[in-house]
């Protein structure tokens, strides 16, 4: 096992082993000894067993499955905690709830359910890694965590056009989930921008509410399946607008979205339209950056998945949506914490922990 510099590691029942000589020699170390044995006897943390990163649906089910285990993990919330339930209202399709159930309190029903069994949760996110030794070391807001295992269960967030005033629209109009702010414009003028599969589910789900949904893509191809392309097409209600950018969203001086400015890349035309709600449906960015060069991804940032929930570095699990671009339910990522937390506990085991 390497030591990195400036790191000592113990195993808990050797720790009498190391304090009894040093109760002989203190009176003989130097003062800058004793200094430095003071400092790591004060800041060094135990070593957990597991960190679970993430408090979605794939984290909280890992954190009730490991901590049930007696693993007693510590889950981070990460920034956007509960991940994408705490930003849906009703979810209709997770099993056992015949009449729905709110998606914030289904995440926050599995917390207490893992904090019954004895996981801790903190605030806070992971702002770098290093898996190059063991044991495994995580950056939680600037403090290092020494860990046996890690359950990445990061999520992914969703991706924005980048444009200063969508940015400071956020939340007054410009909105990425369709679930959680579509009721918001009853009647109202909508506009969903993207050419995928999102795009074509949320302009569908929109038409519900808006009294027009216009659908912005910025080519005349469609990366969305046959099947939702069609019914977004045979919806009455939906105007799709191709090979068409947004170059502004207004109105940034009112903190509300009152319309944007629309190009034809083909013409070169621009125009104002009338928009109420603008709902960007471009896609995901898995959240890994913290574990660039770290964990093996693909292109596009997704983690590489080495067989169940095995990423390329011993220890390192994966679950959820920061691996899966093709199912990403409720069900799926619950599904997939529990398959990491598994291969987790038969990890330490292996380990002889
Ligand atoms: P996606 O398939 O990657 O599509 C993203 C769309 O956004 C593309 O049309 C892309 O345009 C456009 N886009 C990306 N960046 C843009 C930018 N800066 N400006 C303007 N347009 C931009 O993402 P997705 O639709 O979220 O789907 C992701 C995955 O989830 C897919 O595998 C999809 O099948 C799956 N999914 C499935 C369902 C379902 O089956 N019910 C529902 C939703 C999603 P270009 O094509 O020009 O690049």
């Amino acid at each position: 096992m390497r030591h990195r510099q400036g790191n000592l590691r113990i195993k808990p029942n050797s720790v009498l082993r190391i304090a009894l000589p040093l109760c002989r020699i203190w009176p003989i170390l130097p003062e800058c000894g004793r200094r430095r044995v003071l400092i790591w006897t004060f800041t060094h943390k135990p070593m957990r067993n597991v960190v679970i990163i993430g408090s979605g649906c794939a984290g909280n089910t890992a954190a009730i499955y490991t901590a049930r285990a007696n693993l007693k993990p510590l889950v981070v919330s990460g920034h956007e905690a509960g991940g994408q339930l705490s930003l849906t209202t009703l979810v209709e399709n997770f099993p056992g709830f015949p009449e729905g159930i709110n998606g914030p309190d289904l995440v926050e029903n599995m917390k207490k359910q893992a904090e019954n069994f004895g996981a801790e949760f903190m605030h806070g996110a992971v702002i770098d890694s290093d898996f190059s030794a063991r044991p495994l070391r995580l950056n939680i807001e600037g403090e290092w965590v020494e860990t046996r295992t890690i359950i990445v269960a990061s999520g992914a967030s969703a991706r924005w056009l980048g444009l200063e005033s969508e940015q400071k629209l956020i939340g007054h109009g410009v909105s990425s989930c369709a679930t959680c702010d579509g009721f918001f414009y009853r009647g109202k003028k909508i506009m969903v921008i993207g050419g995928g599969d999102s795009a074509m589910e949320e302009a569908n789900f929109l038409t519900r509410f808006g009294s027009e949904v216009s659908l912005v893509h910025r080519r005349e191809e469609f990366r969305a399946s046959k099947i939702m392309l069609d019914r977004a097409r045979h919806n009455p209600k939906i105007k799709f607008m191709l090979n068409t950018v947004v170059e502004h969203v207004f109105d940034v001086s009112q903190h509300l979205v009152t319309g944007d400015r629309l190009r034809n890349l083909k013409t070169d035309e621009a125009w104002d339209q009338e928009v109420d709600g603008f709902f960007v449906a471009i896609g995901h960015i898995p959240n890994t950056r913290v574990f660039k060069g770290q964990i093996e991804t693909d292109a596009d940032g997704y983690i590489i998945s080495k067989g169940g929930a095995r990423t390329n570095v011993p220890g390192v699990f994966h679950a959820g949506d920061v691996q899966d671009r093709i199912y990403r339910q409720a069900i799926t990522a619950s599904g997939a914490g529990c398959m990491a937390a598994i291969e987790a506990e038969r990890y330490l085991e292996a380990e002889g922990h």
